[in-house]
């Protein structure tokens, strides 16, 4: 087995030499958009570095087979969800504290311990400077891998103290093939490929689970059904969504990104460039809403979504931001 990562080869190559060369650092940052690969390579990385054959990561021996099924005793990743099925809203310092505690011990099944922070970007800054205190003294067989979007949420002396690895947005023609590799027929994975937007993680997600494209389609509709409200519905489906944003944001930017591709594809098509479109299986709606509005009018509103996002992320007050966007829709 390889890496098995749809696109991002400098990244590959930088942590395959790592792990050749017998010098892996101490601590990584991933950093990157998601989907992009950052979370299985960190998996790849923890495998390579307990791997028991001689091109690691093998897949195949118990050592590999443990870490991918997250059930090996040396390999520990700090998330926002809780036992409970809670999504927490940041990675706390007592999370950190019982992290550095299990760090001391030595390697119990493999050779070394890898602790992954996903996203580390989500750690509070207090919980970032007990992170700092391992990062300064970082203890032999222990690898610390941090994934994250935004670095600028990372501290300074955080960032200095990894080796930044950078993923980035991968090509239609590199997820496609990952695709069909995966078994996907030629028709799904360039569809996938397309949807994805240059993220191989999701279009993979999208291959084995069904509920995925479902998601979607319900995020269509209402990308479409939007337009055709009146006034009232509108104001309703705002407040809706400013609800929605204070428990999960990231949900909430996702759909607005979807309701953009959308608008998008909507232009391409006004503009005669259909065989660009990302949303290939709604030929038929595309046509349709591009007949029914005009440029100028979806241009507006295509812009309103963008400017929307942007409100949202800088903490503009989300009620206030998606009123302005419902009064921009055609
Ligand atoms: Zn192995």
């Amino acid at each position: 087995m390889a890496w098995q990562i749809a696109g991002n080869e400098r990244a590959l190559h930088a942590l395959r030499a790592a792990v050749d060369g017998g010098s892996p650092a101490h601590a990584y940052l991933f950093l990157g958009p998601e989907h992009t690969g950052r979370a299985t390579a960190a998996i790849r990385l923890a495998q390579a570095l307990n791997c028991t054959v001689d091109d690691p990561p093998c897949g195949e021996c118990t050592q590999c087979r443990r870490i991918e099924a997250g059930i090996h005793s040396d390999v520990v990743t700090l998330t926002l969800e809780s036992d409970d099925n809670v999504v927490r809203k940041n990675i706390s310092e007592s999370q950190v504290d019982e992290l550095r505690g299990a760090l001391t011990l030595k390697a119990y099944e493999g050779r070394t311990r890898v602790a992954i922070i996903n996203p580390a970007d989500a750690m509070s800054e207090s919980a970032q400077n007990k992170l700092l205190l391992t990062l300064e003294e970082p203890a032999p067989s222990v690898a610390i891998i941090l994934i994250a979007t935004e670095d600028e949420k990372l501290l300074e002396t955080i960032r200095s103290r990894c080796a930044r690895i950078d993923f980035g947005l991968v090509a239609a023609d590199e997820i496609k093939a990952a695709l069909i590799e995966r078994g996907a027929t030629l028709d799904n994975a360039r569809l996938l490929a397309r949807l994805s937007g240059g993220r191989p993680g999701w279009a993979i997600d999208a291959l084995s689970d069904p509920r995925v494209l479902e998601r979607r389609r319900e995020v269509l509709d209402a990308a479409r059904s939007l337009v055709r409200l009146p006034m009232a519905d509108r104001m309703e489906l705002a407040e809706k969504l400013s609800d929605a944003f204070k428990r999960d944001r990231d949900a909430v930017l996702h759909q607005l990104d979807e309701w953009a591709a959308w608008w998008r594809d909507v232009l391409l098509v006004q503009s005669g460039a259909s065989d660009r479109v990302a949303n290939l299986d709604h030929d038929r709606e595309l046509q349709e809403d591009a007949s029914s509005h005009s440029r100028a009018e979806i241009a507006a509103f295509l812009q309103a979504i963008i400017e929307t996002r942007t409100y949202l992320v800088e903490n503009v007050q989300s009620r206030i931001a998606l009123d302005a966007l419902m009064l921009a829709a055609p």
